[in-house]
């Protein structure tokens, strides 16, 4: 299986980087790190945007990260119309910034800015793979 297997709605079937949904599916969450100038990216890339020739490889998107910022989308995209309301928020890995959505089961009111989150794998119904974030 390749990459449509990624997300509620997978938006492309072939990537460089889908051992991503490989890995997401073991429920590690991963993004590269450039063997050349040690830079992590994350969503994972599979080319180094500042060392020509580069060569990246899979590093664990593990332990606790700390809410940044985050959202509450009340009007969704094309397809996610009816996942509303959910919470889209930006969390800082010990300086791996991973986009993602918080887990439904925490409560607007207990988000705080600061608070320890964990990202995990999820499967959702049908199948799908993605991964949400969650109170550690
Ligand atoms: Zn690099």
């Amino acid at each position: 299986m390749g990459f449509e297997s990624f997300g509620q709605i997978s938006f492309a079937a072939q990537t460089k980087v889908g051992d991503f949904v490989d890995y997401l599916r073991k429920g590690e969450l991963r993004g590269t790190k450039c063997q050349e100038c040690g830079r992590i990216f994350f969503p994972p890339r599979a080319d180094c945007p500042w060392c020509p020739g580069s060569v990246l490889e899979w590093v664990k998107i593990e332990g606790t990260g700390k809410l940044v910022s985050f959202t509450r989308v009340h009007y969704g995209p094309t397809g996610f119309e009816n996942d509303t309301p959910y919470t889209l928020a930006l969390a800082d890995f010990n300086g791996v910034k991973v986009f993602g959505r918080i887990t439904k089961e925490l409560v607007e009111e207990k988000t705080n800015i600061g608070m320890a989150l964990k990202a995990v794998a999820v499967t959702l119904p049908g199948g799908q793979l993605t991964y949400e974030l969650i109170p550690a």
